[in-house]
């Protein structure tokens, strides 16, 4: 039944510290969760779990992970004690066995995962699942693989990417609060081609010109999209939130399918 599914979403998280600060970013996060249906679990595939092979987090009670460096104690005494729910990563993990999906049972939530969670449910009370993302495919296969995960839109969990449209770690500028003439542009026409419905342009970046290769200079921030609009119906709307670019080099663009 169409009509009761499970928007989809991708959000470009950015710096962890979007965490603490109340700035435009978090509350749209916040927003947006208080927009949609209550989900009954959040599966997140977020940039920050790369794994051999494809794997779904199984823990009853997943850990806060604080995987960086060099940011203020605040960040690391945070913890989101979300659930786990192992049954439903049980069936996430058939859902894609024909992927060879097996279950983790001991990771925790990487911070792509609960840095966006705290603003989005910050009572810590909606379930989290993650599925990584196997280094070894490519974004076709990516995308392939994420359609499998239709199904879970009619249970009423919500799909959720998490990564960045633009990302480059090494040319970031803390000091500029836009984004470098490149960076605005490739956002831009990715989110053109989105628009447009374009499926072959967003599984290949590369092919959008020479702005890709320095703003997607690896795959990780992309590949959440991949994801998140692989499971996009034709019919389906599309929207946009926080949009922009931020320091230099980061984009911060979301999107909403179906909702
Ligand atoms: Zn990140």
């Amino acid at each position: 039944m169409p009509e009761t599914s499970m928007p989809v979403l991708f959000v470009g998280h950015g710096s962890p510290m979007n965490a603490i600060e109340d700035n435009p970013f978090r509350r749209g996060w916040a927003a947006v969760a208080a927009r949609l249906p209550r989900p009954r679990a959040v599966l997140c595939v977020s940039a920050h779990w790369e794994t051999r092979g494809v794997a779904v987090t199984g823990a009853v009670r997943p850990e806060t992970i604080h995987d960086f460096g060099g940011f203020p104690r605040a960040l690391f005494e945070v913890r989101y004690p979300a659930p786990g729910e192992p049954r439903l990563a049980a069936e996430i993990a058939t859902l894609l066995a024909d992927e060879g999906a097996r279950i983790d049972p001991d990771r925790g939530l990487d911070h792509g995962a609960w840095s966006v969670l705290v603003g989005m449910y910050p009572s810590a009370d909606v379930p989290v699942i993650q599925l990584s993302l196997d280094r070894g495919r490519s974004p076709a296969q990516h995308h392939e693989l994420a359609r499998r995960l239709a199904p879970l839109r009619e249970q009423g969990v919500l799909v959720l990417g998490s990564g960045n449209i633009v990302h480059n770690l090494g040319l970031v500028d803390f000091g500029r609060a836009g984004g470098f003439d490149w960076a605005t542009r490739f956002d831009a026409e990715v989110a053109a081609r989105i628009a447009a419905g374009d499926r072959e342009a967003w599984i290949h970046p590369e092919r959008l010109g020479s702005d890709a290769a320095l703003s997607i200079p690896t795959a990780e921030h992309y590949l959440p999209l991949v994801h998140a609009l692989a499971l996009r119906r034709d019919d389906e709307v599309i929207g946009f939130f926080n949009e922009g670019v931020t320091l230099g080099s980061i984009s911060m663009r979301s999107v909403v399918v179906g909702g």
